[in-house]
């Protein structure tokens, strides 16, 4: 068969040999993505220890997927203020949090400026605390509520004190699924420009694909291989994090859902066509930690965060809502196999975490 023979040879794949492993078993698959997996990382299985922060949901846009925005489904709007972002900073600084994710609702009360204002002082009160913020989605919207370009907006950004920006808003690339599930939103070459542009000024960022609801696996490859043309001009993905649809509270009408296997394979295959992305990440907060750890063999090598607090995917249903406790993240990874480390948010190893580290073997 062509495609276990580039497999074995470790050849670029194309569009046709991505359609063709999904027509693998399921073990065949995990087994080269494990292979590669292994090849570039070892046994280790990579977590930051970060805080989520979602100022606002109080949003514009009206993605049929969403639960986390304010609207007839969840009817809680709310928007932090500025000494409100301040204190869970300070408090998370406390605790030992080394990176805040700080991703938002698109809200003119909450426009750029606001942004810059958080960012400066977060900078200025804690300079050791990692800043990832903004999604390519909120740039667009920002950008075009002040009228500025998007290299404008980025340098901005950058010079409030941002650090990376995470991979929030590419939902799926295909055109047509898109004007579906999330119509008005950044379109999919606007949201790679950003990324572009971002990674031209000298700087990373990470990669999200929403999959498992009305879109097909074709699509799922499209999404990729775009993400990995522009790894090959840039260089700057950290990580691609495959979201699994949470289902509960949106209005997206979604006859199947993906069972385990589909979303392994699905993980397994990105680890296979993005060659030239280092990490792939299994977001415990969207296929459960069980889950997540199961995907440490089928490609996957980091977990994200230990979160705290998650709004997003939690609004969706998903178990995420208070995060995880890093003790309970240990002793899950040792106890499956894995040798974990704490990494900063670009990856640079922080901690290698030794068997006595699990609450069970102490
Ligand atoms: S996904 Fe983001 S942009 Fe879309 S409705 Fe929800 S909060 Fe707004």
């Amino acid at each position: 068969m062509k495609i276990l023979e580039k497999l074995k040879n470790q050849k670029r794949l194309n569009y046709e040999d991505a359609l063709a492993l999904y027509e693998l078993d399921l073990f065949t698959l995990g087994h080269f993505a494990n292979l590669k997996r292994t090849s570039m990382w070892g046994k280790k299985v990579y977590f930051n220890i970060n805080r989520h922060i979602n100022p606002t949901n109080i949003c514009k846009d009206i993605c049929k997927f969403c639960a986390f925005s304010a609207n007839r489904k969840n009817p809680n709007p709310y928007r932090y203020t500025k000494d409100e972002v301040l204190h869970i900073v300070e408090e998370a600084f406390k605790r030992g949090i080394k990176e805040i994710h700080v991703v938002s609702a698109h809200n003119e009360e909450h426009d750029l400026y606001w942004y810059i204002d958080v960012f400066k002082t977060i900078k200025a009160r804690f300079p050791t605390i990692h800043i990832k913020a903004l999604t390519a989605a909120e740039v667009h919207f920002l950008s075009t509520l002040h009228d500025l370009n998007y290299e404008e907006t980025i340098e901005k950004m950058i010079e409030a004190g941002v650090d990376s920006m995470p991979g929030g808003g590419a939902e799926i690339f295909d055109e047509k699924v898109r004007e579906y599930v999330c119509k008005g939103k950044v379109k999919s070459n606007e949201w790679l420009e950003i990324h572009e542009l971002w990674h031209k000024k000298g700087k990373f960022s990470n990669a999200t694909m929403l999959f498992g609801h009305v879109e097909e696996k074709e699509h799922r490859i499209d999404h990729m291989l775009r993400l990995r043309d522009v790894q090959d001009r840039t260089g700057g993905f950290n990580a691609f994090i495959p979201l699994v649809y949470q289902r509960d509270n949106n209005y997206l009408k979604v006859d199947n859902f993906l069972g385990s296997q589909d979303i392994l394979k699905t993980i397994a295959i990105s680890r296979l066509i993005l060659d030239n992305i280092p990490h792939i990440k299994a977001y415990w907060a969207t296929t459960t930690l069980g889950l997540a750890m199961v995907a440490q063999e089928f490609g996957a090598d980091d977990l994200d965060g230990t979160i705290e607090k998650e709004a997003i995917q939690s609004a969706g249903g998903a178990k995420s809502a208070n995060g995880q406790a890093l003790q309970d993240f240990l002793d899950v990874i040792i106890t499956s196999g894995f040798v974990p480390v704490e990494r900063d948010s670009l990856y640079n190893e922080l901690k290698v975490y030794e068997e006595s580290a699990c609450g069970v073997c102490q």
